[in-house]
């Protein structure tokens, strides 16, 4: 009997998106699993290359052929994958067009698909002989530098219980350590404290009592360190160093709270999500104007699936993933609660991954990719500000969260809670149709709260009058206004869209990148203009580059301008700046938040990562200083975009006792989404889009898949396109519509050729082997460095 694994290896090809057969040795029968990470030789030149375990199967009377190979090392003593995530990658292939390889890795913390390395230690109690014949005298060592054999004979000791294997993360060095302490009754027994030395006593008959051992930190509270060495030298007192998960301390320090009762909209919601969890039941649409209490309904939620001794996830948006939102879910669940996002370290992630895999957390709040979070049991899936953008991965593999939610929520008959003020227009047509059930929570949460007044400011009425760029003299008023009463605002500038350039005044000239089809960016922190795209960087010219002139000026609305323009205005005024220079650094983005929610500050000033989550209950006023840039877009979504944004922003005002006011400065006060913003009307907004989307055939009445080709060479690229057009005509049914080739609104980046192609369609029987074939012929040799990206429901199409 041979056991034989197949194996998807970390080959990203169309000829590898396949299982490969490896024989799995004896010796390493026991240790390899379905979802294990293994070394396999691959290719002619036997390659050691990583791998997954898929499945294993038995094989009777297998003639010995030498086609098949051994399984040479197996990673993991546990599978770092469970079967429900290789059912999940092979569900997902359908519709994402990229390699079932990169969709299995992403499941996976990083650090566990880089170059890690492992780190073997004795456990205590090991017999000396194996201490000595594998690590020598060293407490621990590298993994990879042991032979094969010692590899496989360290395997099993590790099984055994008598090693310990950790993996290494590359910034090791912050690994958090903590000092303990633990007695050694017998010796502390036999210790003679010198009589008249008081405290010494005291310590004695105080570790006579800890038989579990303790915080050094503890001790020091009330002992000295002599008299604590004194302990350790004789023998009676250990110290030793514990590595901690490196979120520990901060869970620490988080209060806990109450939950609140819930107002009527809330406990009927709530109670009929929670009536469905472990049923078999469709997605929940949760409309919730801004300040109508979402948040507290999630907690609710996910009190009662612990309860039912389940699990839950929870979704956020990357950048609302501040502690004021953490917090809320740490006050009430503890350390049952597992944080992930992309400021953490390949070493955090991977402890935050740990953590969730052994069971200790069982709520798991975190952007995108935590959607994988190994949970078992999972009783509810919340994801908050569905409409957002950012749960499409803009990268391979291109997922959005909302459909593997939807995969992971049925395999578990869990609830799927989908909650937004402003849900996509996709969402709500489904609710529409029930597909989704749709709930509403139509009055903000804290009664004294009442939604703003908003007012449209005709900028057009100020062009050439006002002595400030950024500001109307009304919302200059307001502002001080403000000031006065003590009360604090927070100021938007939409910069979706838009960047500072700078400009010749005598011959029109634009900095461009020379490897994009873009203007460069000014920024002055770094004093340079960046390119956006492909990283490019010069200094900032101080002639024109072009025809040599002088008269070289700065663009563009940037928060810096705004900034100096409004301290001018109000010296006396604290402002805050937050945008994407000020928040660069490693927890910028919070301590900023916290001085302002802590009054240090009188007005916060950033781009749109001020719109979301903020709840300061004395920020009276919002404004908005240009809400244009963002409708002006060539992308079927401008509209709704720009509606999501204002609406969003307005409803950081008002949040509490005292009554809230927006200014919305456009120079398109007629458009229907600024229109519809102003009177904060989803529903009508709602309305209004469809029929638009309905005429143009764009979703949600047509699915889009986009493709783009990208090459050096223009011509090339150009030929190739239409190639593909032709393959999508043949292939595909008459009633597939499609668009182009046409270059991207960005033709050109990284010194490539960007075209593309979008096909619009209902229905159709022949798409996902089409689109396979495609990614097929993109790999023939004459197709060398043709890059192509299939993107299905794109949510950009720039
Ligand atoms: P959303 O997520 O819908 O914007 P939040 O959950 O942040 O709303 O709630 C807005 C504010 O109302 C918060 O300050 C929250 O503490 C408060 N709140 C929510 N539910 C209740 C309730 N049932 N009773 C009193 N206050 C509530
Ligand atoms: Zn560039
Ligand atoms: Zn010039």
């Amino acid at each position: 009997m041979t056991k034989l694994a197949q194996i998807i290896v970390d080959v990203p090809l169309m000829q590898t998106d396949k299982p490969f057969s490896y024989r799995i040795p004896e010796d390493l029968i026991e240790l390899t699993q379905v979802g294990s990470r293994v070394h396999v030789p691959f290719g002619r030149g036997n390659r050691l290359l990583q791998g997954f375990v898929v499945a294993i199967a038995e094989q009777e009377n297998l003639v010995e052929t030498t086609e098949l190979k051994d399984i040479q090392e197996v990673l993991d003593l546990e599978p770092v994958l469970n079967s429900e995530q290789i059912a999940l990658a092979d569900e997902m292939r359908k519709t994402v067009f990229s390699y079932k390889i990169s969709l299995l890795r992403s499941m996976i913390p990083s650090l566990l698909n880089s170059n890690y390395d492992k780190l073997l230690e004795a456990v205590e109690g090991t017999p000396q002989d194996i201490r000595q014949n594998l690590l020598g005298d060293k407490p621990s060592i590298s993994f990879s530098n042991l032979s094969d054999q010692d590899q496989r004979l360290a395997q099993r000791l590790v099984k055994q219980g008598l090693l310990k294997l950790t993996y290494l993360a590359q910034d090791k060095k912050t690994q958090k350590t903590e000092k303990w302490y633990r007695v050694n009754q017998a010796r502390l027994a036999e210790l003679e404290v010198p009589a008249r030395a008081k405290k010494r006593e005291a310590l004695k008959e105080f570790l006579d009592q800890q038989t579990e051992g303790g915080r050094y930190k503890e001790l020091l509270e009330d002992y000295s360190r002599e008299q604590i060495a004194f302990f350790v030298e004789q023998g009676g007192l250990e110290i030793y160093e514990v590595v901690v998960n490196r979120s520990d301390a901060y869970f620490d320090q988080v209060e806990k709270t109450e939950f609140l009762s819930l107002n009527a909209q809330q406990a009927e919601v709530v109670e009929r999500i929670t009536s469905r969890i472990g049923q078999a039941s469709v997605p929940f649409l949760l409309e919730g104007i801004t300040g109508s209490g979402k948040t507290e309904v999630y907690l609710h939620i996910i009190d009662r699936v612990l309860k039912e001794g389940k699990t839950a996830i929870v979704l956020v948006p990357e950048i609302s993933l501040t502690p004021q939102m953490t917090n809320r879910f740490i006050s009430r669940f503890g350390d049952q609660v597992a944080i992930m996002h992309s400021g953490l370290s390949d070493g955090e992630k991977y402890d935050e991954w740990c953590k969730i895999k052994s069971g200790q957390a069982k709520v798991v709040v975190g952007a995108r990719s935590a959607i994988f979070a190994p949970l078992e049991n999972i009783g509810a899936i919340i994801i908050d500000e569905e409409h957002e953008a950012t749960y499409k991965q803009e990268s391979n593999p291109r997922y959005h969260a909302r459909d593997v939610a939807l995969l992971r929520a049925k395999h578990h008959q869990a609830v799927l809670v989908l909650g937004s003020a402003t849900p996509s227009i996709e969402s709500r047509a489904r609710a529409s149709k029930g597909v989704y059930e749709f709930l509403e929570l139509s009055q903000r949460a804290n009664p004294q709260a009442k939604i703003p007044e908003v007012e449209i400011l005709d900028f057009r009425d100020y062009i050439g009058q006002q002595e400030l760029s950024n500001y109307t003299p009304l919302l200059l008023d307001k502002i001080k206004d403000r000031l006065a009463k003590g009360e604090q605002v927070v100021l938007m500038l939409n910069r979706r869209g838009f960047s500072s350039f700078i400009m010749c005044r005598e011959c029109s000239y634009v900095d461009q990148c020379p490897n994009c089809d873009i203007s460069l960016t000014l920024h002055m922190d770094t004093k340079s203009m960046n390119c956006h795209y492909c990283g490019y960087q010069k200094g900032i010219p101080r002639t024109c580059p072009n025809c040599q002139s002088a008269s070289i000026r700065y663009y563009g609305t940037g928060t810096q301008k705004a900034y100096d323009e409004l301290q001018e205005a109000l010296p006396e005024a604290r402002i805050l700046r937050m945008d994407v220079d000020t928040t660069r650094k490693k927890g910028a983005h919070e301590a900023i938040l916290a001085k302002f929610g802590a009054h240090e500050a009188d007005i916060l000033l950033g781009t749109q990562m001020i719109a979301k989550g903020l709840d300061f209950p004395n920020v009276t006023l919002v404004g908005v200083l240009n809400a244009d840039t963002s409708l002006n877009l060539p992308d079927f979504r401008a509209s709704e975009r720009t509606f999501q944004l204002l609406t969003q922003v307005a409803g950081r005002a008002g949040r509490a006792d005292k009554p809230g006011e927006v200014l919305i400065q456009t120079y398109n006060p007629n458009h229907y989404a600024i229109q519809l913003a102003k009177r904060q009307d989803y529903e009508a907004f709602y309305k209004h889009e469809m029929a638009v989307r309905r005429q143009l055939n764009y979703p949600p009445y047509f699915y889009t898949v986009g493709l783009t080709l990208s090459h050096k060479d223009e011509e090339f690229v150009i030929q190739k396109s239409y190639e593909i057009l032709r393959f999508l005509k043949e292939h595909l049914s008459d009633k597939v519509q499609i668009l182009g080739p046409t270059p991207k609104p960005i033709a050109r980046t990284h010194k490539l050729y960007h075209y593309q192609l979008i096909l619009k369609y209902r229905f159709e029987d022949q798409l996902e082997a089409t689109l396979n074939a495609i990614l097929d012929l993109t790999q023939e040799p004459a197709n060398k460095d043709l890059r192509l990206i299939i993107d299905h429901e794109p949510q950009n199409v720039m």
